[in-house]
Formats: C-alpha cells, structure tokens, sequence
C-alpha cells in the first residue's frame, strides 16, 4: 500500500472517528439540547458510515471488495447532506411537515438501492471497474443516470443549506456569528470538494469528500463546546427573545451576567457584551450607577423599582425565575417590564379619585375616607375631635353677576387662602359646591373656632382679584366636637351643619359652634 492510500484511508478513518465521537458526544448530552440534537446525532451517524465505508472502500483488495464497501458508504453518503439540511432548517427554526419529510427520504433511500443493486441495471454507474492504470483500490465510474439525480440531490441540499445558514446573517447578533460560519463551512466544505471531484481535479478513483470531512466535523466539534451551538436557544427562539418588549437578562447559578435580550439594551443603554461573565450586581452598578434594589431569588415577589436613566425617571417590574435543566438549576431569568406608563397613568387615576379637579384639594370620598381614619384613632384615644362646615356666602350672586367662570375662580381663591391660614397636616376638603370642610384632630370645639374665625377674617380681608375688580366674599362656618361616646363621623358633621345653619341665619359672615340642647 502506498503512503499516499495510506494518508487518505488514515484523514477517512479521522473524519468517521471525530463523527463517531460527535455522534456520541451529543447523544449523551441531548437532554441538555434542544431537539435540534437528534436530527445532529443521525447527522453524524451517516457521515460515519460514509467516512469507514470509504476508508474500509480503499483498504480493498478485491472489485467485489470495493463493491460491497462502496454499498456500505451509500448508507450513510446520500442521507447524509439530506439530514444536515434538516439538522440546519431546525437550527433556524423552519420546521417541515412529515409528508414533505417522507418525500425528501425518497430519493436517497433509492440511491442506496440503486447501488446495492447496480449490476442489475447499470443505473448509477454505468461502468464501475478498477482503475486500469491505478489498480485496486482506485476505482474507474461512468455515471448512469440515477447517479445525476443523486448528484444533484446531494448537492441542492447543501446548497440550500448553506444559503439558509447565510441568510440568517444579517439579523444573527455578532457573539453567534462564529456559529454561523462554522455550520456554513459544514456545508461549503464538502460541497466544494465534490465539485472538485466531479471536474477532475482531486487525485483520480477516488473520492475526496470523507478524505476532507474531518475539517466540518471539527467545526462543529468547536461550535459545540466553545460557542454553545445548541446549548443555548437556535436562533428561532433567539428571534423571539429579542422580539419581546420586556428586557429579559439571562443569568448563570453564579449570578453572573450571560445573556440579554435587545429590549434590556433599550431600557439599560450601557449594557454591553463586554459585560458577559460578570457578577450581575457589579454590571447593576455600571449599568444604573447604583446598587442593586432587588434580590436575586425567584421566590421573591415581582418588585417595582424606580431608575434615572439619562435624565428620564422609569418603573420598571421587575421578575425573576430559575431555570431549571433536567432537574438542576442552570441560572436565573430576570424580567424588567416597562412600567412608567402604567405608573404614571395610576398616579393620575389616583389623583383623580382623591382630589377635586378644580380647587386640587381633597374631594368629599377623600375626605371621608382619611377623615373616618383619624376619627376612629380619636375615638379610641377618647381625644377631642373638631369639624368645621364652610360655605361661601351668597355665592349664587358671585355666579349670577360676573358668571360661573369667575365663580369657579372664586372657589379656588377661598380653597387657597383657606389652605394658607392651615396647617399642612389638617384635613380640609371640598364638601360639595361651594362648601368646604375641615377635620381637626386632638382638637376642642373652642380651637376649632379660633381657626374657623381665622379663616372667615382671611376671606375677609382678601377679596377675589379679576379683571372686572376686587370681588368681595364672606364665609359662614358651623363648629361641632364630638360629645358623645357613640357619636358617628355623620353625627358630628350634622351637627356642624346645624351650627352653620344657624350661622347663614342670624346674617352670615359668622362662626357658630354647636350648643347641645
Ligand atoms: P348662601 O349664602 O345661603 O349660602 O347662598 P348661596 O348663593 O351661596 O347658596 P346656594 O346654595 O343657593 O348657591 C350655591 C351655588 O353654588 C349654586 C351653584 O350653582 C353654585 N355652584 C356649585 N358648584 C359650583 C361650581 O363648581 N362652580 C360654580 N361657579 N358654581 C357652583
Ligand atoms: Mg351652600
Ligand atoms: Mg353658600
């Protein structure tokens, strides 16, 4: 045997070995895989076969040898480029029906019989004889016709592949780009080398493709275990994990920073790829300049946390979940969801439903929601407990004479002038149309007239200021304090509307307290 039979039986040998290896290698860790494994395991399964096929093809000693072997390399040869079509098409997420599937096997299943039947009708060789001047084991092919249709097979199935591989470049993040190039070289390697062979170029009666295939199947070997070819999502589930709104971090069980998705660079315009492999609070801080807010534990409730990202205040929700990988844990997904919107939209509602829109101080529901709040504690305390009723005086003149506009702004001018003459802490409200009201916690009925006559002089004295001219206002105010041990929210602010009847009745202008009779 020659050297040079010897160096291509021996890189054959090495292309079935590294498949066989390959093939292993996955099986055993396809639990960790995505189902794309199993079409990559019978990937490799059939160029083994073709690779030692091959290999044992050019140890022959005998035609029949060479024959039987060649029968041998065709049950793995024709499938072969066939399932790294599909090992491929699921890569990218292209899935295909089972019909289409069936289809498509139809046509190396018949290379192979076309083969292992040859001698009976010369369809694929034509003539298939030793080499004339080379001797065993080069062997003389003239192609017959089915070897054409296989030949094309075979060829438009990496083609295809190897234009879907590119395809995908454009749009396929830079970190997966090696992965892309080494399934594209998977592909153009043996796709290459077989036209070489057919145009005459390799050394003669003998094929050079599984001579070669150890270079793909090194590619792949690389891809597995240095750049997470299927250890990570196919580029399907890529797709849509930057297709989503929320920014989604992907973690390892050290907490450190493995993956994101293009919605986090949105939201966290520092974050970078650099930042891979980092413990998750240090890239926290670079990203947010502050530290982390959240825990990271998946049994921790979702959280809001409030961030100033350049110069915009955000509230992000922010989710965090294990991922759990054949019963181990594997990391930790943290989810931020754009919140600010919703927040804001909340705040207004809530504004809205505590606050008069016109005087921006608390409505009647506030009032009596905090009000009967501060009274019970009172009433539990047994401390004294004052409300004050206001009511403009003559306030349908105020209407009637410049109209409802300046009467608007005139109920604004007493809310605010009210609100400066009180503490921060009183609890004052719009009642109802021109009425105000005031709770005055730890407070006598006497103190509560001492504000109320405050506030009736501040009136006074500040009149409503228009374009028409000053616009005098006076306010009547009823006085009531809680006596009695059973005495209701509703009971004491009867009571203080009966005071401020009394009030409007003996000429208005004037603070009346309630006297028990
Ligand atoms: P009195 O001294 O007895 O309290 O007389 P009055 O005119 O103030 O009382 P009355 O209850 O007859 O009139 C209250 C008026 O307040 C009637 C209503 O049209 C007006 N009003 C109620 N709410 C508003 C408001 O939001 N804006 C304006 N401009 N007027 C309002
Ligand atoms: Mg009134
Ligand atoms: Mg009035």
């Amino acid at each position: 045997m020659n050297s040079e039979l010897t160096a291509f039986i021996t890189l054959a040998c090495t292309s079935g070995v590294l498949n066989v290896y390959l093939c292993a290698y996955v099986l055993i860790k396809r639990y960790n895989y995505t189902n794309i494994a199993n079409y990559f395991i019978i990937y490799a399964l059939s160029t083994t076969i073709y690779c030692f096929g091959a290999a044992f093809g050019l140890a022959a000693t005998t035609l029949d040898q060479m024959k039987f072997w060649t029968t041998v390399q065709y049950l793995g040869l024709p499938f072969s480029p066939l399932l790294g079509l599909l090992f491929i098409m699921q890569y990218l997420g292209i899935n295909i029906n089972k019909k289409r599937l069936i289809a498509l096997f139809t046509i190396p299943s018949i290379s192979l019989i076309m083969v292992a039947t040859n001698e009976l009708h010369h369809f694929h060789y034509k003539v298939f004889e030793v080499d004339p001047s080379l001797g065993i084991p080069f062997i003389h092919i003239e192609i017959g016709i089915w070897y054409l249709v296989h030949g094309i097979f075979t060829f438009g199935c990496m083609f295809i592949a190897f234009l879907l591989v590119l395809s995908r470049w454009r749009e396929t993040s830079k970190v997966y780009r090696p992965q892309l190039i080494a399934l594209a070289l998977g592909q153009l390697v043996p796709m290459f080398t077989a036209f070489i062979y057919l145009i005459g170029i390799t050394p003669p009666g003998i094929d050079p493709v599984p001579i070669i295939l150890w270079v793909p199947s090194l590619l792949y070997l690389w891809s597995i275990n240095s750049s997470r070819l299927f250890a990570i999502m196919p580029f399907a589930k890529d797709a849509i994990f930057n297709s989503i709104n929320d920014g989604v971090m992907v973690l390892d069980n050290t907490y450190r920073l493995i993956e994101y998705n293009k919605a986090s660079s949105h939201m966290f315009p520092d974050l970078n790829k650099k930042m891979f492999g980092n413990d998750f609070d240090k890239v926290w801080l670079s990203i947010t300049g502050s530290a982390l807010p959240f825990t990271l534990d998946s049994r921790s409730p979702a959280k809001e946390i409030t961030l100033t990202i350049n110069h915009s205040e955000l509230t992000y929700q922010v989710r965090t979940s294990h991922l759990h990988h054949a019963n181990n844990t594997k990391g930790l997904v943290v989810i931020f969801t754009d919140i600010t919107e919703i927040k804001r939209l909340q705040v207004k509602l809530e504004h809205q439903a505590y606050f008069d829109e016109l005087t921006q101080i608390y409505n009647r529901r506030a009032f009596f929601q905090k009000c009967e709040e501060e009274y019970t504690v009172a009433r539990k305390d047994s401390s004294p407990f004052t409300v004050l009723l206001i009511d403009i005086d003559h306030f349908k003149l105020v209407n009637d004479t410049y109209g409802h506009h300046v009467g608007d702004q005139m109920l604004i001018h007493v809310a605010k002038v009210c609100k400066e003459e009180l503490m921060e802490d009183t609890l004052f409200a719009r009642y109802g149309g021109e009425e105000f009201v005031l709770a005055l916690k730890g407070r006598t009925l006497l103190e509560g007239k001492v504000i109320a006559n405050l506030l009736r002089n501040g009136i006074e004295m500040q009149p409503l200021i228009t374009t028409e001219g000053l616009i005098s206002v006076t306010l009547s105010i009823g006085v009531a304090e809680v006596t009695e041990e059973m005495e209701t929210l509703h009971q004491l602010l009867n009571k203080a509307d009966k005071a401020l009847y009394s009030a409007k009745r003996e000429g208005r202008n004037q603070v009346h307290t309630y006297i028990e009779v």
